[in-house]
């Protein structure tokens, strides 16, 4: 195997054991549950702050025209208190109330308040409610599901009249979190009335915050609308509908409407902002006190109006991505508002994320391989983020997509990380084959001539400075040029290597065996003196003569080595000196028969 080759099997290798150990610590932490929460709470909090940034730059989206919310404040429930003394207040208020706003044309009224029956209901107030509620076809009424165990509250079978059909073309699963098995009912005269009658539940995520909500509840083996999907299907279809139909992209088809339900059924809701902000809102002692003065000071004309309570002493609040304390009523007039705006937010499918995730891995690994500098690729990583950031925001304010953005961040870090890693080891390798090919001679294994040249000068420049002595041993073959006349060029490149090795072997590790050129070795003893260096070449001259060497697979043979000797300082003060003293210490050897170290001058 040549040696590129070699460096090349081992930065893959290296390479296929980063790779692989990611991959398992990634497959480890996805399987762990911790890990897959935080990621999705994480992206959970990353899709509020974009709400709550984009909500600032919504405001051409408040529903002024469209929605009106007849609230139950902190006013209204002062007032309210002082003058009936209770808490639900008599149910003929609000019949009161309906005609009041009846008499402007409303589009339609919604109710987020529970008419349950109730050991303090009076049943002429309760009566009086039903008849009104029962003169118009445009009242919506909530009612709760629950899971209230069996033997504390009878599960009640509902009217079929409240029930719809929902044909399913999607892998949409609307059972997963919205089955019930019991049900809070409201007042019979208004269930089985003319009133529209849809479920209040919302949604939490995990995280105890509401972003979703879901347009059908599961009950006793049939389909519940969400409140507001029939205010909303009322308001673009005019019409009452009973089977709905969710198509194969997973979307919920509402007149020309195509609302984007997540895997498990849910819609996720657009907030245009905080608590109050939104909608047109109109305390309800206000609306009281116009009717106990016969004054019209309110134009409800072509409205959606919802009732419900925004008093905080009434703890009808959760908290959504743009506010703490949200009303519920205010939910669900969300809903409604993004209905009409077709404004709903659409999540970008698996497999745009794994692509999203691979383009931004990529851009990260050139980006580390293309750049020179440690600096410019941290930078250009942390822009990747900040600038894939800023997509997604935008995404999410032009097309109301989420796209994810925790994931492809961590996986922008860990390619960063890993390119990183890979960079350096493959850089460091092909550091330490560029510098071995540049000092060590290709067939001996020894270091080359010029490494030899620089490191003489090096060393003896050492001597000189902390006042030591420094030797220089030169060696040569004897007969070469016959022996390999004798065997063949490759019998004598063959005792050329193991000549190297012989004299590798036997001298010091601190010690620079180099092959000087041709047959010829020449080795540099730091921190050696004359008598020892001799003494070190005589035992080099012995172990070659005695060692028979391999020329090929079965014949061996014998070679002599001639060697001269020359020390820093009393040789010489510069290397040119020293290799001409061994030099002619070699010369010597030769001339007295070989097999030898030539004698001192
Ligand atoms: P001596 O040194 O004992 O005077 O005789 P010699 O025959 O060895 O003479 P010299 O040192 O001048 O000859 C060098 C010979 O070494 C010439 C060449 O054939 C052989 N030689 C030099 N480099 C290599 C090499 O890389 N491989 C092989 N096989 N032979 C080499
Ligand atoms: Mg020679
Ligand atoms: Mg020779």
């Amino acid at each position: 195997m040549s040696k590129i080759g070699k460096v090349t099997v081992l930065n893959i290798f290296a390479c296929a054991m980063i790779i692989f150990t990611a991959v398992v610590v990634f497959w480890l932490l996805a399987k762990n549950n911790l890990f897959t929460d935080f990621i999705k709470d994480a992206e959970n909090k990353s899709f509020d702050y974009r709400q709550k940034v984009l909500a600032g730059r919504k405001s051409n989206f408040l529903a002024k025209n469209n929605i009106s919310v007849v609230t139950v404040d902190d006013v209204s429930f002062e007032y309210l208190w002082d003058k009936y003394g209770e808490w639900p207040i008599p149910r003929d208020v609000y019949a009161g109330l309906i005609d009041h706003i009846e008499q402007s044309h409303p589009k339609a009224i919604v109710f987020d308040l529970l008419f349950i029956k109730s050991l303090k209901s009076s049943d002429n107030a309760d009566n009086k409610l039903i008849n009104t509620v029962n003169k118009y076809d445009n009242i919506y009424m909530a009612m709760n599901f629950d899971n209230i165990p069996a033997d504390a509250r009878k599960p009640l079978d509902l009217p079929e009249r409240i029930q719809v059909d929902v044909e399913n073309h999607s892998k949409v699963n609307l059972t997963a979190n919205m089955t019930f098995s019991n049900c809070r009912t409201i007042l019979e005269g208004l269930l089985n009335g003319r009133a529209h009658v849809g479920i209040a539940n919302v949604n939490r995520s995990t995280d105890g915050i509401i972003r979703t909500v879901s347009p059908f509840a599961f009950y006793k083996g049939s389909y519940y609308p969400y409140l507001s999907l029939i205010a909303g299907n009322n308001y673009l279809n005019n019409e009452t509908t009973k089977t709905y139909t969710i198509n194969q992209e997973s979307e919920l088809i509402l007149a020309d409407r195509k609302i984007p339900l997540t895997p498990n059924g849910e819609v996720i809701l657009n907030w245009y902002g905080e608590a109050g902000r939104v909608f047109d809102m109109v305390p309800v002692y206000k609306l009281l006190l116009d009717i106990g003065s016969g004054q019209n000071n309110y134009d409800f004309k072509d409205k959606t109006v919802y009732i419900g309570t925004t008093a905080t002493s009434l703890h009808d609040t959760k908290s959504v991505p743009v506010s703490k304390l949200y009303p519920g009523v205010e939910i669900h007039a969300t809903f409604l508002n993004n209905l009409i705006d077709n404004n709903f937010i659409k999540k970008t499918s698996i497999i745009t994320d794994v692509i999203l995730c691979t383009i931004l891995a990529l851009i990260t690994v050139f980006i580390v391989f293309a750049s020179s500098s440690a600096i410019f690729a941290t930078l250009s990583t942390i822009m990747i983020l900040v600038g894939y950031t800023f997509i997604t925001y935008y995404l999410m304010f032009i097309s109301n997509l989420w796209a994810p953005l925790v994931l492809p961040a961590i996986i922008v870090i860990i390619t960063f990380a890993l390119s990183y890693i890979i960079k350096y080891i493959i850089k460091s390798r092909d550091f330490e084959y560029q510098y071995k090919l540049a000092t060590v001679d290709g067939l001996t294994d020894l270091y080359n001539h010029r490494y030899f040249q620089e490191s003489l000068k090096q060393q003896m420049e050492t001597a000189k400075r902390y006042g030591t002595s420094v030797s220089l041993i030169i060696v040569d073959i004897d007969f070469f040029k016959k022996f390999n006349d004798t065997y063949g060029h490759q019998a004598g490149d063959a005792v050329l290597r193991q000549v190297a090795q012989v004299l590798k072997k036997n001298v010091r590790t601190s010690d620079i065996v180099c092959r000087y050129g041709g047959e010829e070795m020449s080795i540099i003893l730091p921190n050696t003196n004359n008598t020892e260096a001799r003494t070190n070449a005589e035992r080099i001259c012995k172990a070659v003569a005695e060692k028979p060497f391999k020329l090929n697979a079965t014949d061996e043979s014998h070679v002599t080595i001639s060697l001269g000797v020359a020390t820093f300082p009393q040789d010489g003060e510069i290397p040119k000196d020293l290799i001409e003293t061994a030099d002619k210490g070699l010369y010597r050897a030769k001339e007295n028969g070989r097999n030898q170290v030539g004698a001192p001058e």
